[in-house]
């Protein structure tokens, strides 16, 4: 049960909850309402306003594509988030193509719509499937990938940045690799990724993201996929996003997404920039207080700091902070209504409490040092508050 948590007692706001969910950019809302206004036809009718329509959708294609780099051999399946898209490049992919093998890889420390999607696999349709490990900094190793590869392995699917601790994923190594067994397709959850990390998805066979983890609207993503893959359709119906997402079109969702991710994927070494100081400043904090907490993330991810408390419990300095205005996350947000431990803390440090009393601080370039330094110093003072 998800406790009550009281209004803060401070009059402030501090955000740093962003690998959660982003504060949608103002220009984005107005884009949506404007877009929803001028270009309310449905982008399949034939007439002049669904011609209208129907061209923007494609011009939003094209600046997600562009923004991206991959303007050649992909498309763009517009869905309603990365879990959507995940589900559809998974399933949709091992369905339509069981006849060609039944074997998947995947991590340890993948999100849970990656090991449902896999695990639904294996228990209904006879996939078989492995969860690679990762290293002590959270990454998947090639050597073990390319020792799990099987003759009738048909997907590889691994994150490109962890959503609990940051770590970053060998992607670019990983798709070269795999260029040596063209029978294996490569999706990669970019959703931490897209519009913070620097990748060339070029040899990436599948993306996934969503809109809101960028400053975009919620219920808004994309699939990305190249042209050649076929896949089953989990919306079947009127054959929009040919024939891949039926449903009409909400076009005002993917022209903001679009623009979320061209603003976005221009700012990633400016943003990055900017951020390493403020992570830096709450991570020197940590490492001269190794008595009270462990440190899950290696610093080379300026947008995610996460950590485990050694003596306290991570609920209760989550709403004590929280109680003082500061917005942080225990575990994931997506696990955060059932008692659970990090599947992906625990992997790293297989320490049942420091898997259960995480703490992620994630970042957004609109944070400021100032607010950082207020963290830290709540933090210190709650730490030295609290009896639990
Ligand atoms: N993958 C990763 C790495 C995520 O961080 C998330 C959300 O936290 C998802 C997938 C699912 O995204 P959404 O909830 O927007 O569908």
């Amino acid at each position: 049960m998800r406790r009550k948590i009281q209004m803060p007692l401070k009059n402030r706001r501090i955000y740093l909850d962003n690998a959660s969910t982003t504060k949608p950019y103002p220009e984005l809302i107005e884009l949506y309402k404007r877009i929803s206004d001028d270009y309310f036809a449905n982008p399949s009718s034939i007439h002049f306003e669904g011609q209208k329509a129907h061209d923007l959708l494609e011009k939003s294609r094209g600046v997600i594509l562009d923004a991206l780099h991959l303007e050649k051999e992909h498309e763009v399946i517009f869905t309603s988030g990365a879990t959507e898209s995940i589900n559809l490049g998974i399933k949709g992919y091992c369905l339509q193509n069981k006849n060609r093998g039944k074997h998947i890889i995947s991590s340890a420390i993948e999100h849970p719509a990656v090991k449902e999607s896999i695990q639904q696999l294996v228990d209904c349709f006879d996939f078989e499937a492995i969860f690679l490990p990762v290293d002590k900094n959270g990454k998947v190793s090639l050597d073990d990938l390319k020792a799990a590869i099987r003759e009738d392995t048909i997907l590889v699917s691994i994150m490109a940045v962890n959503n609990e601790i940051g770590s970053i994923n060998p992607i670019e190594d990983i798709a070269k690799l795999l260029k040596d067994y063209p029978k294996i397709v490569f999706h990669v959850d970019a959703t931490q990724a897209i519009g913070k990390i620097n990748l060339n998805y070029q040899d990436v066979d599948m993306i996934s993201f969503s809109g809101h983890k960028i400053h975009g609207l919620h219920s808004s993503g994309a699939l990305i996929k190249k042209k050649k893959i076929t896949l089953l359709p989990i919306n079947s119906g009127g054959g929009q996003e040919n024939g891949f997402r039926s449903g009409t079109n909400d076009l005002p969702l993917a022209v903001t997404l679009a623009k979320a991710v061209k603003l976005e994927q221009d700012k990633i070494d400016e943003n990055k920039r900017d951020l390493s100081a403020k992570s830096a400043y709450l991570l020197e904090y940590l490492n001269n207080h190794k008595d009270l907490y462990h440190l899950n993330s290696t610093g080379e991810n300026p947008f995610i700091v996460n950590f485990s408390l050694k003596t306290k419990k991570a609920s209760v300095v989550v709403e004590a902070l929280s109680n003082r205005g500061i917005m942080v996350s225990s575990i994931s947000a997506c696990h955060s209504r059932k008692e659970a431990i990090s599947d992906t803390v625990f992997e790293l440090t297989k320490d049942v409490n420091l898997a259960h009393n995480t703490v992620r601080v994630s970042f957004d370039s609109n944070n400021t040092l100032e607010e950082v330094k207020i963290l830290v110093e709540e933090l210190d003072n709650i730490i030295k508050e609290i009896k639990q």
